[in-house]
């Protein structure tokens, strides 16, 4: 993966074609690390050599992508819809040339952390129902709960649908400018799960960020609507 072809990486640079590339290699135009290369057939290490075209050095690190975003309320999660931007339309256009997805949903109202990538594997751990991942989230109601009906939530209770929910971890309970805020943590992901969550026990979640899944915490440095690559840290933390 670390080695190709220098007219097979050009082209995939978006250099031009391989018969463009093989022009420019006959007209002296492209280098390796300073050095004349005139053979289409000539292998490059893409993360430790200089390639220049006509003297400008050339970026490409093919792979897959890892990032995470501050989700801004509005966007949809989702590569595309018909009415509403998605949260690709937070990304620049460089960042977009691999086939980028969100992993996982956040409601359209609904702020913080989401990871985008290209890795189909990767997402798939981290949302299957079957393992199970951590999600915690920081949630406003409009009202402060009864004691009883959070410890309800806590155990577990039935959705209004029937859905049994699974034990939901919870903190930091306060009382917020307009109502009440906490911190949950769930180990499931049912459509709307937190909201109906507390409509079961009658409270209207008001606002809603998630802030943590598995190990990675939502970059505070991220402004609403902006993202970053993970890191090598993080992505050890949730392989
Ligand atoms: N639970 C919800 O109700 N909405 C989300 O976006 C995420 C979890």
């Amino acid at each position: 993966t670390e080695r190709w072809r220098i007219d097979k990486w050009l082209a995939a640079a978006g250099v031009g074609s391989r018969k463009d590339v093989k022009k420019l290699l006959r007209k002296k135009e492209i280098q390796v690390n300073g050095s004349l290369i005139a053979d289409a057939a000539a292998k490059i290490n893409i993360h430790e050599d200089t390639v220049t075209v006509g003297g400008e050095t050339v970026h490409y690190h093919p792979g897959p992508v890892y990032f995470m975003m501050n989700k801004r309320e509005g966007r949809v999660s989702a590569t595309t819809d018909d009415r509403d931007a998605t949260v690709l339309d937070d990304i620049d256009a460089a960042d977009k040339k691999n086939e980028l997805f969100p992993v996982g949903r956040l409601d359209k109202d609904t702020t913080g952390l989401l990871f985008l990538t290209t890795d189909g594997t990767w997402a798939h751990r981290l949302t299957s129902p079957r393992l199970g991942v951590e999600k915690e989230y920081e949630v406003w109601l409009d009202a402060e709960p009864y004691h009883e009906d959070l410890q309800k939530v806590r155990e577990g209770l039935q959705l209004k649908d029937g859905t049994e929910t699974k034990p939901t971890k919870m903190s930091g309970i306060e009382q917020a400018e307009d109502g009440y805020r906490l911190n949950v943590t769930i180990t499931e992901g049912k459509y709307h799960h937190v909201k109906r969550l507390f409509g079961a026990i009658g409270r209207r979640v008001t606002a809603l960020k998630r802030v943590r899944m598995s190990d990675v915490r939502l970059d505070n440095d991220l402004e609403a609507g902006e993202y970053r690559p993970l890191t090598a840290e993080e992505l050890e933390a949730i392989s």
